[in-house]
C-alpha cells in the first residue's frame, strides 16, 4: 500500500451548501406503498425483516442471508466476470456518469431509504448522496490517468453502516474505475439500501455479475471470503478490531501479499486556544461532536480547551446542547437522529457509566420525545483529566473536554499521539503559527483549521488515516484508483 499523503488545510465550507427544499417536498409526497422496500430473497433462505432505528415498529423491508454456498458462487461468478476482460475504459467511466446523473435522479428515494433503515436525517441523507455522485465523478474522471499496468482481479469491499450509500458506492465505483471486479460487503445493518444501490446499477448499465453483493453476518462473510486466494485486494472501513483481524488473516495467505486499505476509528482532537472565536467553535463544536448522532470515524471525541477560556466555551457550548432536537430523522427540524441499534446504545451507556465514576458530567441534551420508539441517545458532554480515560472508540454523541494551561500544548500534542489513533485534527486558534506547530506535530490524516471537522469533501479533502485510524492510500484521492492495479512491467493498459 502506498503511505497516506497528509491532508492539507481544508477550505472554510457549507457542509449543507446547495440544499434545495424541493428535495424534501419530494420526498413528504412519498407515499407509504412507495416508501416500501421490496422485499431481496436467496432461494429457500429464511428472510430477516428491517426495522427502522429511529422507530422499531416500523417495517423497512427484507432480505435473506447469503450461504456458504452462495457466497462462494458469487465469487465464483465475480471472478468469471474479470476474465471475460471486456469491459474497456472509456465503457467504464461512461458508466459512472451514468451512475453519479441516476443517483440524483433519485435523490428524494435515497434520502429516504437512509433516514428509515440507517436513521439519518435528511440534511446527512442528502450528504451522503452527494457524497455518493462525487465518488462516481472523480473516479470516473480518474479513468483517463490510469498509469500503465492492470486491474487484480476481484475486489473485496466491506463498508460500514454509517455511510451506506456513499462509502458503498465509494469503494465500489474505486475498485471498477480501476478494471476490476467487486465482492461487495455492506454492514448488515444496512443490507437494504445496498441491495437497492446494486439494482440501480445493473439499471446504469453494469456488466452481468461484475458486481457481487453478498449480504452475511460480518464474521461469517470473513470467514469465507478472506482466506480465498481469489480475492486480490481489500478494501475496509468499519473497526480497528476488524481491520487486524483482516491483516492477520490475509498475512496467513500463502499467494502474494495483496493491497489492503483500511479506514478504521478516531479518538479524533479539537484544540481551541483563547484566540479562538468563541461562537464559531460551539458552532463547529456541535456540527463535529452531536450530528450525525456522532456516529461518523470523523467525528469530535476530545475537546482541548484553554483554561483561561475553557468556562465561557462551555456554558456556550451547553446552551447550544439545549438547542438539539432529537427525534424522528424525517422531521427537517431535527438535528440528531438515533443511533443505529441497541448494541451501539449499550455501549455507550457502559461507557457513561464508567464515566460517571471518574469524571464529571457537565451536561447533557434534551431527550427524545418519550414516545419516541427508537434507539434515542441524549447528547452528552464531560471533562476528564486525560485521553487515557477514553482507551477505545466512543462512536456516538459524546464529547469529551479537557482543559490545558497555555504552556501545556507540547503535553497536549504528546497526549494525541501517544493514545496512537490519527484520523481527524481540529484547530480553532487565531495565531497561524500555533495552527501550523499542531498541524505539523500532530499525526493525523486530516487536519481542519477554524471549522467543523467532518463532511471531508471528494477530491478536495482525500480522507483517510494514519497509525490506528488506519492504512492505504486516501478515498476520494488521486492515489486511491492507481493502487488498484498491479504495476508490473510489460503489461498494456486494460
Ligand atoms: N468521510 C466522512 C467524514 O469526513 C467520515 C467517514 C466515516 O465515518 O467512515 O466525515
Amino acid at each position: 500500500a502506498i503511505a497516506a499523503p497528509r491532508a492539507l488545510y481544508a477550505p472554510a465550507r457549507d457542509n449543507s451548501g446547495g440544499f434545495d427544499v424541493s428535495d424534501i417536498c419530494a420526498l413528504q409526497r412519498l407515499d407509504d406503498a412507495a416508501r416500501t422496500l421490496p422485499t431481496y430473497e436467496h432461494a429457500g433462505r429464511a428472510e430477516q425483516t428491517v426495522y427502522s432505528p429511529a422507530d422499531i415498529r416500523q417495517r423497512v423491508g427484507s432480505f435473506a442471508w447469503d450461504s456458504t454456498a452462495s457466497m462462494q458462487d458469487k465469487l465464483a461468478r465475480a471472478q468469471r466476470a474479470f476474465a471475460r476482460k471486456d469491459w474497456l475504459a472509456p465503457a467504464r467511466a461512461a458508466f459512472l456518469l451514468r451512475l453519479a446523473d441516476a443517483l440524483e435522479a433519485e435523490q428524494a428515494h435515497w434520502i429516504d431509504l437512509c433516514a428509515r433503515e440507517a436513521g439519518k436525517t435528511l440534511l446527512d441523507g442528502l450528504a451522503e448522496v452527494r457524497e455518493a455522485a462525487d465518488f462516481c465523478r472523480y473516479y470516473a474522471a480518474q479513468i483517463q490517468r490510469l498509469p500503465p499496468g492492470r486491474p487484480h482481479g476481484v475486489v473485496l469491499c466491506i463498508s460500514p453502516w454509517n455511510f451506506p450509500l456513499a462509502i458503498f458506492i465509494g469503494q465500489i465505483t474505486a475498485a471498477l474505475a480501476a478494471g476490476n471486479a467487486v465482492l461487495a460487503k455492506p454492514a448488515e445493518q444496512t443490507s437494504l439500501m445496498a441491495l437497492h444501490a446494486l439494482k440501480l446499477m445493473q439499471t446504469c448499465g453494469l456488466p452481468p455479475d461484475r458486481v457481487q453483493c453478498v449480504i452475511a453476518p460480518g464474521a461469517d462473510a470473513g470467514r469465507v471470503l478472506v482466506p480465498d486466494c481469489r480475492i486480490q485486494a481489500v478494501l475496509f472501513t468499519g473497526s480497528n478490531r476488524t481491520a487486524r483481524w483482516l491483516f492477520r488473516t490475509l498475512a496467513q495467505r500463502t499467494d502474494a501479499p495483496i493491497p489492503l486499505v483500511a479506514e478504521t476509528g478516531g479518538q479524533n482532537a479539537l484544540i481551541a486556544d483563547s484566540t479562538a472565536l468563541a461562537e464559531q467553535l460551539v458552532d463547529d463544536v456541535i456540527r463535529s461532536g452531536f450530528h450525525s448522532a456522532g456516529q461518523r470515524c470523523s467525528a469530535l471525541r476530545v475537546l482541548f480547551l484553554q483554561a483561561d477560556t475553557a468556562d465561557r466555551v462551555i456554558e456556550l457550548i451547553k446552551g447550544a446542547m439545549d438547542e438539539l432536537k432529537l427525534g424522528s430523522p424525517q422531521e427537517l427540524a431535527t438535528d440528531v437522529g438515533p443511533l443505529i441499534d441497541e448494541p451501539a446504545r449499550q455501549r455507550l451507556h457502559a461507557h457513561c457509566q464508567r464515566l460517571d465514576k471518574e469524571a464529571r458530567l457537565l451536561h447533557v441534551a434534551k431527550s427524545a420525545p418519550t414516545h419516541s420508539q427508537g434507539y434515542f441517545f441524549a447528547p452528552r458532554l464531560y471533562e476528564i483529566q486525560h485521553m487515557k480515560q477514553l482507551p477505545e472508540e466512543v462512536f456516538g454523541p459524546i464529547v469529551h473536554v479537557i482543559r490545558y494551561a497555555a504552556d501545556e500544548l507540547p503535553a497536549v500534542v504528546e497526549q494525541i499521539n501517544a493514545a496512537g489513533f490519527g484520523l481527524t485534527l481540529g484547530i480553532h486558534t487565531r495565531i497561524q503559527r500555533c495552527a501550523d506547530y499542531l498541524a505539523a506535530a500532530i499525526k493525523v490524516g486530516n487536519v481542519y483549521v477554524n471549522r467543523d471537522m467532518v463532511g471531508a469533501v471528494v477530491g478536495v479533502q482525500p480522507f483517510g488515516g494514519r497509525g490506528l485510524s488506519g492504512t492505504g492510500p486516501k478515498a476520494g484521492g488521486p492515489l486511491y484508483v492507481p493502487n488498484l492495479r498491479r504495476h508490473d512491467s510489460g503489461a498494456g493498459r486494460q
